[in-house]
C-alpha cells in the first residue's frame, strides 16, 4: 500500500505519519478484510501531541476566547460532520461492523453532543460569595489543561465527540487515543475539527495501541485530566497510573445491567426491549440489557417469546442493516464462546444460540439466551460484551431487587411493569447510574450517564458532565472603604 494511503495522526493541526513508521491494519469485522492502514502512534507521537495541546493551554488560547466563540467552534465541527454524514456513517459501519442505520445514528448523536455542549459553553458560571463589606469573593470554573481521552471501539465516533465537546466547551485542550480496532471514526472527527478551523493543537487525535500510545499518554507529566471509557480491567490500570500524579479521571467502565420484569408487564414491550437492549450492535454496548430478572409466573412464557423473536433476527453485515451483525474481532468472539461454555458448566440452560457462526467469513456469533442462570454463575456476574442474555427468576419484589443489585457493576438497570407505584419503588432501589422504565436505552444526549460501583465515576452526557471538566477556583479580594468620614446616611442603603 502506498504511503499516501496510510491514514495519519492529527497532531498540532497537521496530518503526520508516526515517528516509528509502523502501521495498524483495520479490518471489516463482517469479512475480516483489511479496509485501511493507519500510522501507529507511539510514545514519541504522544510527546508531540501533548506538547501541542499543552502549548494551547499555556498560551490561554481557548481559555481567553469568549465562551460563545468556543461554542461556535463546536457548532462548526458539528456542521462539518453533518456535511459528510453518510460517508462517515459508512466508514463507521465498515470498521465497527454495526448496522448502517445504527452507524447513521452514531453520526447524528455525535453531532448532537457537539451542538449540545456548544450551546452550553457560555452558560457555565461561577458564583459570588457574600463576605461582608471588605471582601469581594467569587469562584471561577477553570479547565484542567491537557485532557487525555481514551476511547473504546464500540462507539468510536459518538464516545469521542461526547468527551471532546465537553472538554473544548470548558477550555481544555484534547489528546484523543482512538481505539486500535476502530480508529477511522476518530480520524473523521479530527478532519471535522480541521474543517471547523479549531486552533492548531486544541484537538489532537492519535491512532495507536493501548499498551504503548495509551500508556504513554496517561503517564505524560503534562496530562492533567483523563477521560477513560473502556473495561474495568484497563480502567484499574489507568487509575493506578493517574494516582501517581493525582490526575483527576472520569471513568466510564463496563456493566452487567439487569431488567426486572414483573408479571403484569407488557411482554411485547419486554421482547422489543430485549431485541434492542441485548442484541443491537451484537450486544457490544456498555449499558446492554444482559440480565433478565423475571417473575416466576411469566418466566416460561417470556422465554418462549424471546426465543421465537431471537431466532427470527436476520444475520449479516452491517451494510445490509441486518439485526445480528458481527463482533469486532476473532478474539472477542472466542471470549464470548468461552463464556457460553462456562455458563453451561455452571448449570445454565441454553435456550437458543450459544456458538460462533463459523460458516461465515466474519466474526459472527449467534444471538444467545440462557435460562436458569444462578447468581453465583459467572454469566450472572461478569460482563460478556456480546449478544448473550441471562435469564433468572424471582418470587417477590425484594428478591428481584436483591438479584438485580447483586453485581460489582452498576451502569444501567430497568424495570417493566404496568403498576406505577411498583415501577417507582423498584427504580428507586435499582443501584445503577441510569434506570429505564418500560423500555431500554431510554436516556439521551441530555441525560446524565455513568456508573456506580465498579462501572466507574464521574458523569458524561447532560449538563452534569461539564462539572467533570472544570475545577472550581476561588478568588477573594480585600477592598478598602473610602477614606475620610462617612455620614450615617451615606452608609445606609438608598
Ligand atoms: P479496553 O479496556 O480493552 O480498551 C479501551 C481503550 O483503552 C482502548 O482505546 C485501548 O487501546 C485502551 N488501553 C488499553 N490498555 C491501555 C493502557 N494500559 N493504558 C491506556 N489505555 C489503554 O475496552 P474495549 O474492549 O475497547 O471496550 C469495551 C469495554 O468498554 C467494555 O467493558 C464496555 O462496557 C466499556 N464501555 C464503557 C462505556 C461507558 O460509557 N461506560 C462505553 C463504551 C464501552
Amino acid at each position: 500500500m502506498a504511503n499516501t494511503d496510510v491514514v495519519k495522526n492529527f497532531i498540532d493541526g497537521e496530518w503526520r505519519d508516526s515517528v516509528s513508521g509502523t502501521r495498524i491494519e483495520v479490518d471489516d469485522p463482517s469479512n475480516a478484510e483489511t479496509i485501511a492502514v493507519v500510522a501507529e502512534a507511539g510514545p514519541k507521537d504522544v510527546e508531540l501531541a501533548v506538547a501541542a495541546a499543552h502549548r494551547v493551554f499555556r498560551d490561554r488560547i481557548l481559555i481567553d476566547m469568549h465562551p460563545y466563540d468556543r461554542g461556535r467552534m463546536l457548532f462548526r465541527v458539528a456542521d462539518a460532520l453533518d456535511t459528510r454524514h453518510e460517508e462517515i456513517a459508512t466508514i463507521n459501519c465498515a470498521e465497527t461492523g454495526k448496522a448502517l442505520d445504527l452507524a447513521r445514528g452514531e453520526v447524528q448523536t455525535a453531532i448532537r453532543y457537539l451542538r449540545y455542549y456548544g450551546g452550553l459553553a457560555d452558560k457555565l458560571e461561577g458564583r459570588s460569595i457574600p463576605r461582608g463589606a471588605n471582601l469581594v469573593d467569587y469562584t471561577v470554573r477553570s479547565p484542567f489543561g491537557v485532557s487525555a481521552h481514551i476511547v473504546p471501539w464500540n462507539g468510536p465516533l459518538e464516545l469521542t465527540a461526547r468527551s471532546l465537546a465537553c472538554a473544548i466547551a470548558t477550555g481544555n485542550s484534547v489528546v484523543v487515543k482512538s481505539p486500535e480496532l476502530a480508529p477511522l471514526s476518530g480520524i473523521e472527527l479530527a478532519r471535522a475539527c480541521e474543517t471547523a478551523g479549531l486552533p492548531a493543537g486544541a484537538v489532537n487525535v492519535l491512532t495507536g495501541y493501548g499498551h504503548t500510545a495509551g500508556k504513554a499518554l496517561i503517564e505524560h507529566p503534562d496530562v492533567r485530566h483523563i477521560v477513560f471509557t473502556g473495561s474495568v480491567a484497563t480502567g484499574r490500570t489507568v487509575l493506578k497510573t493517574a494516582s501517581e500524579r493525582i490526575v483527576p479521571c472520569i471513568m466510564e467502565l463496563g456493566g452487567k445491567s439487569a431488567a426486572v420484569v414483573y408479571a403484569d408487564a407488557d411482554l411485547d414491550c419486554v421482547v422489543e426491549a430485549i431485541h434492542i437492549g441485548s442484541f443491537l450492535n451484537a450486544g457490544q454496548n456498555c449499558n446492554n440489557l444482559t440480565r433478565l430478572i423475571v417473575e416466576r409466573s411469566v418466566a416460561q412464557e417470556l422465554v418462549e417469546r424471546v426465543k421465537v423473536r431471537v431466532e427470527k433476527l436476520s444475520i449479516g453485515p452491517g451494510r445490509e442493516n441486518c439485526d445480528i451483525t458481527p463482533l469486532i474481532s476473532q478474539k472477542q468472539r472466542q471470549g464470548i464462546e468461552r463464556a457460553c461454555q462456562t455458563a453451561l458448566s455452571h448449570g445454565a440452560r441454553l435456550v437458543t444460540g450459544g456458538s460462533a457462526l463459523s460458516e461465515r467469513s466474519g466474526y459472527f456469533m449467534a444471538a444467545t439466551v440462557f435460562a436458569d442462570v444462578t447468581r453465583d454463575s459467572s454469566l450472572f456476574q461478569k460482563e460478556v460484551f456480546g449478544p448473550v442474555l441471562a435469564v433468572t427468576t424471582f418470587d417477590d419484589p425484594l428478591e428481584a431487587v436483591d438479584l438485580a443489585n447483586d453485581s460489582d457493576h452498576g451502569l444501567a438497570a430497568g424495570v417493566f411493569t404496568r403498576d406505577l407505584d411498583r415501577a417507582l419503588w423498584t427504580a428507586d432501589r435499582l443501584w445503577a447510574g441510569q434506570v429505564y422504565v418500560n423500555g431500554w436505552f431510554v436516556g439521551g444526549v441530555e441525560t446524565p450517564f455513568g456508573g456506580v460501583k465498579q462501572s466507574g465515576y464521574g458523569r458524561e452526557k447532560g449538563q452534569e458532565a461539564l462539572d467533570g471538566y472544570v475545577q472550581t477556583r476561588n478568588i477573594g479580594i480585600q477592598i478598602s472603604q473610602p477614606s475620610g468620614s462617612v455620614s450615617t446616611r451615606q452608609r445606609g442603603t438608598p
